[in-house]
């Protein structure tokens, strides 16, 4: 398999896929590794990951760089990401223990009862390349803490960053008979769900998710996807400083290239103050520098997939001929390189493949409303539920708005970030179950209820 740098087209590596053999020979390893990783005391579990959280920043700047390289990321955001990473795995290593100790629930009773948490068993871990740290170590960290073995496919598009993670989870402590990276495209995806495996967790888009979960759900294990989203914001007319508003949704819309799964991909602004947002966010999305990912300036490098390309184009398109005025970009850049413009689509509505289809690119299309309920039927218009933000003066007024909205995570006077501590969760189209938070933490075990006479 070709390893592509898709700021220059250049070929980076080339890497050699697993066959179906081979993971089952990873399978078969990791069979007898569990069961011992299990028997290892819990604070020893936790100390291999707090030498891999010191490891991530011991080497962040070659991380950093392949993690350009491979998916484009400016670099600059792929430093963040490194951090971000660290900053969850820092929530697992203070959080796990209390999460996962033995609960008693009556003591005193002539019939005692405790739950215990166990681990799943083996776990799939099928990851996206849009943020491979923070996707992968929502998953890999509290898996590995439980005491799961994990077979780890890193997606096509960052399996560089999936070899390094592997390589200093190796160095950490963690046994090569627990943890295994599994190399390649969808074949190999394809290969983890015919085996019996204990439990799949998933990150990726909508297709592939509902495939993985109709695929095993006759295995009766548990099943996580976290999946894409068309995200709204909407800015009320009570803001008290609509640039800054304006920056902020931006930052939202364009950051990692627009390809977040949280990120803004539609914005609603009240008429009064439509034409001042429109203003500040079409000067300040041509001040946008767009280029080599490995300059620290750029913040806005190449999109990770080139069929992206077409796919934007087509949106940008559709939208101008049902009525989008485009303000700013529209174009791929020409010469090597998957590059796009970042683009501003004004005047934009719901028959717009822009505003219900996820671009997941540096596209985004802005629509006037007159009130709260137009907005919340705009917002609320879409097959998918990750999160939803509301800009205003007044939290009682936002909260009206924030009850609505069915998605995991809703924001006021902020937007496109994810906290350890909280559940991250998609509803309707965009996933099942939580990961990060407690819900995380118990999602890769589970309970075992005990009753004790005598
Ligand atoms: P994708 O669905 O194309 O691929 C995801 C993974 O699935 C890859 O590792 C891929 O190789 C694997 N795969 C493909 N076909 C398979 C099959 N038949 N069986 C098993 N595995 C298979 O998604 P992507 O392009 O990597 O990621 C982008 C999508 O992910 C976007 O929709 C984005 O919104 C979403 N995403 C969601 C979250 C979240 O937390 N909700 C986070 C990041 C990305």
């Amino acid at each position: 398999m070709q390893i592509i740098n898709p700021a220059t087209e250049e070929v980076i590596q080339e890497v050699a896929e697993d066959t179906p053999e081979t993971i089952q020979e990873k399978y078969q390893f990791l069979k007898e590794g569990q069961k011992q990783w299990a028997a290892v005391p819990l604070v020893q579990r936790i100390s291999a990951i707090e030498k891999f959280y010191a490891l991530l920043d011991e080497r962040k700047d070659e991380l950093a760089e392949t993690l350009t390289k491979e998916v484009g990321k400016p670099v600059q955001q792929s430093y963040n990401e490194i951090n971000g990473a660290r900053k969850r795995i820092e929530y697992f290593i203070k959080n796990s223990a209390k999460w996962l100790a033995e609960e008693w629930i009556t003591e005193e009773d002539a019939t005692r009862e405790k739950i215990v948490y166990e681990p799943l068993g083996i776990i799939a871990n099928i990851s996206a390349w849009n943020y491979p740290y923070l996707v992968g170590v929502n998953v890999f960290i509290p898996a590995l803490i439980g005491g799961n073995g994990v077979l780890y496919k890193p997606s096509e598009y960052s399996t560089l960053t999936g070899l390094h993670i592997q390589r200093l989870l190796y160095l950490s402590g963690i046994p090569e008979n627990v943890f295994s990276i599994v190399i390649g495209k969808g074949a190999a995806g394809q290969a983890l769900l015919d085996l019996p495996l204990d439990g799949y967790f998933f990150t990726g888009s909508y297709r592939t998710g509902k495939y993985i979960a109709e695929q095993t759900a006759g295995k009766l294990v548990p099943v996580q996807l976290e999946l894409g989203g068309k995200d709204p914001l909407y800015v009320m007319d009570d803001v008290e400083d609509v640039k800054a508003v304006a920056e902020a949704a931006l930052e939202g819309a364009v950051y990692n290239t627009g390809q977040s799964c949280c990120a803004v991909e539609r914005i609603y602004v009240q008429e009064k103050i439509y034409d001042a947002f429109v203003d500040t966010f079409v000067t300040e999305a041509k001040k946008l520098i767009t280029g080599n990912p490995l300059n620290r300036e750029t913040s806005i490098g190449p999109v990770s997939r080139k069929e992206q390309l077409p796919f934007l184009k087509e949106q940008v398109e559709d939208a101008r001929t049902r009525g989008g005025k485009i303000l700013s970009g529209g174009n791929s850049l020409p010469g090597k390189g998957y590059f796009f413009e970042p683009t501003v689509v004004v005047d934009a509505n719901h028959s717009m493949k822009l505003m219900t289809e996820e671009s997941f690119g540096p596209v985004i299309g802005i629509q006037k409303v007159k009130d709260d309920n137009e907005a919340v039927e705009l917002m609320k218009d879409t097959p998918y539920g990750l999160t939803a933000a509301v800009y205003s003066k007044s939290l009682e007024r936002a909260e009206k708005v924030m009850k609505q909205m069915d998605t995991g995570t809703v924001y006021w006077n902020c937007c496109d970030r994810v906290s350890a501590a909280l559940p991250w969760s998609g509803r309707k189209n965009s996933g099942l179950g939580a990961t990060l938070s407690y819900h995380g933490i118990r999602a890769f075990v589970q309970p075992k209820a005990y009753h004790l006479r005598g």
